[in-house]
């Protein structure tokens, strides 16, 4: 049997007769830039975002580019972030100029771990607090992070918190939606995630009006009007091509998050029967609406073996993410070391991404469950 990580063939057979339509509309139209079919589309992520304004972007690594921007954040700034993350979210804050501070990750749930924010803030000197300007936590694999604490302490120190949310559309945390919790929501269109265009594509959400305006202007070189720039932005462009495909995709996306938690609660309970739960511990489920946008499992020792061994027997599987950021070589000049951020570092040698798309059938679920179990008891 083969079972690859993802099928997105398998999704497109379901959407393809009003993906073709909508893509014939655009190329009828011959408009392709911004437009009507991006404004559309932010008008949908915002309502179903929970939140007030969305402005369409390139990829989400320029979302949060875009958003770092907007929010001022540059060179002599510091940004607190979790070390265990897609490479973008330490990239942007470098590339913007800043400095990443890292905060290591709850063992749960991957995200950046609040007491240990906590204690990391009450460890800084005054001067310290004054630099850091930002704090950007991941929604890793589809689960929120621990936001309350992560927003009392960004309100007290005054600190913009942008959402690193590429991985969580649709996902909750205590009823309310992510990228509508701090003052960015940073989204990805790219094709493996909940919701991908065909191609690369974001967006960024906002609750205010005047970061909208921001974003706005910053996203087209930073001209308002046309050829008048007081600030220099860039070209962070969603294509209305993109748009249009993923304004079709949005109105199955519901639909597709109840099939993932529906893989997810049945790989539970195949794990249980197999007595494979304390080997191969399933995700944990913390906070109240997970997405999966991955199905990670954590193995103690082994996870290369049994990589290749499910490989061998023709499953899919990735680890996100092998090498943590603060042990990058492109990041050495933080004068980070092994054993700085000791979960994170865990994390990287432990963790397996399973098949969870939504098309995924009970039985490669079993065969996946099946060889696993036989990798244990080889
Ligand atoms: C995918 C991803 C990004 C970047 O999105 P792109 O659209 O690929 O640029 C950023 N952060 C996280 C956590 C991601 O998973």
């Amino acid at each position: 049997m083969h079972v690859p990580l993802l099928d997105l063939k398998a999704q497109y057979r379901t959407i393809k007769d009003r993906v073709l339509e909508v893509t014939q509309q655009v190329f009828e139209s011959q408009y392709f830039i911004l437009g009507p079919q991006v404004e559309a589309l932010e008008k949908k992520i915002a309502g179903y975002c929970q939140t007030g304004h969305a402005v369409g972007v390139s990829s989400g690594t320029d979302a949060l580019v875009l958003s770092l921007m907007a929010a001022g954040i540059g060179p002599g700034d510091r940004v607190i972030s979790t070390p265990y993350t897609f490479f973008a979210t330490t990239g942007a804050i470098a590339r913007v100029g800043a400095t990443p501070v890292f905060v290591d990750i709850d063992p749960d749930t991957y995200n950046l771990s609040a007491d240990k924010l906590n204690a990391a803030v009450a460890a800084m000197s005054e001067d310290d607090l004054k630099s850091v300007k930002a704090i950007v936590p991941v929604h890793l694999y589809g689960q929120c992070a621990d936001m309350d604490p992560i927003l009392d302490v960004a309100a007290i120190h005054g600190w913009v918190v942008i959402e690193d949310a590429a991985q969580a559309i649709g996902a909750e945390y205590k009823g309310r939606r992510a990228g509508s919790m701090g003052d960015y929501g940073c989204f990805s269109f790219f094709p493996s995630k909940n919701l991908g265009a065909f191609g690369d594509g974001g967006i960024v959400t906002a609750g205010d009006p005047q970061v909208n305006e921001r974003l706005k202007i910053l996203r087209v070189h930073g001209a308002k009007p046309k050829y008048v720039h007081k600030v220099v932005g860039g070209n962070f462009r969603l294509d209305a091509l993109q748009a249009a495909i993923v304004a079709v995709k949005l109105d199955y996306l519901d639909g597709w998050t109840t099939a993932r938690q529906n893989n997810a609660a049945r790989y539970r309970k195949m794990f249980a029967s197999a007595g494979l739960t304390d080997r191969g511990h399933p995700p944990v489920e913390k906070e109240n609406r997970h997405i999966y946008n991955q199905f990670v499992i954590r193995v103690d020792t082994g996870r290369d073996d049994l990589r290749a061994y499910l490989g061998e027997q023709g499953i899919g599987t990735e680890v996100y993410y092998p090498v943590p950021m603060h042990l990058q070589e492109c990041f050495a000049g933080l004068g980070c070391q092994a054993g700085d951020y000791p979960v994170s570092e865990q994390a990287a040698n432990q963790t397996l991404a399973l098949p969870i798309y939504p098309e995924l059938t009970e039985s490669q679920q079993a065969y996946v469950v099946e060889k696993i179990d036989a990798f244990f008891n080889r």
